[in-house]
């Protein structure tokens, strides 16, 4: 079987701890690979190199640390076959989809080329008498990231390309479940011309989280993942004094207002709703029709859609969606499904049964809609992360926009109207941190930032554009003063002024 090693130094590492994860083929159910979970020493080793690395590549000039994510971004399109039937192979995904993951990397690659104008710092001439002003953009040092299964190549490349293009040295200590890609790209990054030490993966649990979280030579920390490990994660670093952005779970609703039209809405339901099996940060997991007369037309419509959705092994070109990413992760998905039935919703359509011919014991499950969800349940207040769509009915406007806005999760949310009022005024009140207007999936390009309220996200600076290059560099502001004939003052006991 496979054996994975962690990637330091430039090159694979064997594991040296002793103990492994398993990797599985979501659509066999067998394990595929087995992957090391690093202990606190081999993350040290990271460190260490990092720290080296570190210090030189930031002294290496911006347009040619600039010149190396060109290089990677070629290697990664040339290579996007490749990486995309082994993200699928691990997590499920349909092979389109897996290239939308990477396209995706490819897009904040293609942010990061841009670093020499990024991290310009600013300047004031003759701020006083002889006194010019300016500050710089320096990087943190080493940082690390901490990724979810569900986005393997995205996710970590949202971190790295920013981080790494500032002039850091990065760790990624990737989703155990699915670290064949970012593994690919690690050594894809080398062969674009990155110094040894200034990428590495070191695969691992929550022993090598802890290790990251404590360990006083990594500066910042970025975490994507579940809500509970966010706040943990955000907690224990910033007690250890580092800058963290930790982003959390979600649970996005559509409101669809009565004017709407309700076959492009049943189309952008059914795609947001299940693709990728609904393992997606910013699928749409709630819909809000206002009214209970557009609520059954709207069920009428959604009812046959979701029992004619193909569910298929991820190669297959017509799939709409594979398997859910573990047995594990499945189970859980269905004991919702089951409580959403105990606690009184409507399941219009029920997934459970759905087994996949020829591979019986993949992690495949059908998708399942309930209507009649109210609030109080639990299987509204959790978010559920798998192939089920629930309808909530609003009696009205506020209502409906009082539905995400009082949910514990806060990463997006989308309106479908034909009202520009209406929407205008949606997209000002709500207290969700991405919204789409007739956009089901609001999720921005790579030179906005990323990043959901309450608890979708902890700190302050979100993932790419702008506040990515805040978040991995430091501001210093110079203050200068080249009088003419030389610098002589008498002494000055009082604090120095404009007046
Ligand atoms: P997860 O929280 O289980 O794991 C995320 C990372 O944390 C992994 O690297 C894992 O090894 C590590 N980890 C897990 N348990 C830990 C613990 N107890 N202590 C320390 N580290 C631990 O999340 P997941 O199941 O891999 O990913 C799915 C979740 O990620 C969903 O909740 C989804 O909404 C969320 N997500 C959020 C965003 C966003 O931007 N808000 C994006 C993608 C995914």
């Amino acid at each position: 079987m496979k054996e994975y090693s962690h990637f330091i130094a430039g090159g694979p590492v064997k594991g040296a701890s002793g103990r492994f994860g398993d990797v599985f083929n979501p659509a066999t159910g067998e394990v595929q690979a087995r992957v090391p979970l690093a202990s606190r020493a081999e993350l040290r080793k990271a460190v260490e190199v990092a720290l080296k690395a570190q210090s030189e590549w930031a002294a290496v000039n911006p347009q040619r640390r600039a010149r190396v994510m060109f290089n990677f971004k070629a290697l990664v399109e040339k290579n996007m076959d490749e990486l995309a039937g082994l993200l699928s192979s691990e997590h499920g995904k349909t092979i389109a989809d897996s290239k939308g993951d990477i396209q995706r990397g490819v897009e904040i690659i293609e942010f990061a080329c841009g670093i020499p104008h990024l991290q310009k710092g600013e300047y004031t001439e003759g701020a006083g008498p002889g006194i010019d002003i300016y500050s710089m953009r320096q990087p943190l040092g080493v940082v690390a990231g901490i990724t979810p299964f569900n986005f393997p190549a995205m996710v970590p490349m949202w971190m790295y390309c920013v981080a790494i293009a500032c002039g850091n040295a990065f760790i990624c200590k990737p989703s155990e479940k699915v670290p064949g890609v970012p593994l690919r790209l690690a050594e894809l990054m080398m062969e674009a011309g990155a110094p040894a030490g200034v990428l590495q993966v070191v695969n691992g649990d929550k022993e090598a989280v802890d290790a990251i979280l404590e360990d006083a030579d990594i500066q910042a920390v970025s975490f994507v993942g579940s809500s509970a490990v966010a706040e943990y994660v955000y907690s224990r670093g910033s007690a250890h004094g580092k800058r963290v952005q930790a982003m959390g779970g979600a649970k996005n609703h559509a409101i669809v207002m009565p004017d709407a039209d309700l076959d492009q809405v049943t189309n952008e339901l059914i795609g947001a709703g299940y693709g990728t099996a609904g393992e997606r940060c910013m699928a749409i997991s709630v819909a809000v029709p206002v009214t209970d007369k557009l609520a059954d037309a709207l069920v009428a419509k959604l009812k046959p859609r979701v029992e004619a959705l193909k569910v298929a092994p991820p190669t297959d070109p017509d799939a709409a969606y594979g398997p859910l990413v573990t047995a594990e992760h499945r189970r859980k998905v269905l004991d919702y499904i089951d409580l959403g039935v105990k606690e009184g919703a409507e399941l219009v359509v029920d997934g459970r049964g759905f087994r996949m011919q020829g591979y019986e014991k993949g992690f495949f499950l059908g998708g399942s809609l309930f209507d009649r969800v109210t609030p109080a349940m639990k299987t509204y207040k959790d978010e559920i992360f798998g192939p089920v769509l629930q309808i909530v009915r609003a009696k009205d406007f506020d209502e409906a926009i009082s539905l995400p806005s009082k949910h514990q999760y806060g990463n997006g949310v989308a309106i479908f109207t034909r009202d520009g009022d209406a929407a205008r005024e949606f997209a000002s009140r709500v207290n969700v941190g991405m919204v789409g207007i007739n956009v089901p999936i609001p999720v921005p390009l790579s030179y906005h930032t990323f990043g959901g309220w309450k608890r979708s996200a902890f700190g302050d600076l979100n993932q790419h554009g702008p506040d990515g290059v805040r978040f991995y560099t430091r501001i210093k502001t110079i203050t200068a003063r080249w009088p003419k004939g030389g610098v002589r003052e008498n002494t000055n006991f009082v604090i120095p002024t404009m007046k």
